[in-house]
């Protein structure tokens, strides 16, 4: 069964991802920080992570910087799930994110592209890039 890792500090919002997800049939893992995050997808080796931004200890855009620079989980399939991110933010540009996408984000929307990148696999995020696959939603 397919893993998902969740990073989200607001409980509400975490619950209902939780839901979301493992009503599709996936195994889902859930961090309250970037810093668990970054353990347990060290130790859990998801097969994708969704992350939020705005986080205590290590933020979302820390996370991801720690996970492309670790050599055993920098092909993880991630994205950002936030509702603090604006249109043109430069880090959004360049962030090796997999996908962007604002809260609030329809369910759908949500179960779509997390299923894509874990049916894409790992895959390297070398070039700066938005995206890695133009059909995904990245609504930046
Ligand atoms: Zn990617």
């Amino acid at each position: 069964m397919a893993v998902l890792l969740i990073a989200e500090d607001d409980e509400d919002i975490a619950r209902v991802l939780v839901r979301v997800f493992k009503r599709a049939g996936l195994t889902v893992l859930r961090a309250s920080d970037g810093q668990a995050a970054l353990e347990m997808i060290l130790l859990e080796r998801p097969d994708a992570v969704l992350t939020d931004l705005g986080m205590p200890r290590m933020d979302g855009w820390a996370l991801i910087e720690a996970v492309r620079g670790h050599p055993e989980v920098q092909d993880t399939p991630m994205a950002i799930l936030s509702g603090h991110l604006h249109p043109g933010d430069p880090r959004a540009e360049t962030a090796k994110v997999c996908a962007i996408l604002l809260k609030p984000c329809p369910n759908d929307r949500l179960l779509a592209t997390m299923t894509g990148l874990i049916e894409a696999g790992p895959h390297g995020h070398d070039s700066t890039q938005v995206s890695c696959y133009s059909d995904m939603p990245v609504s930046v």
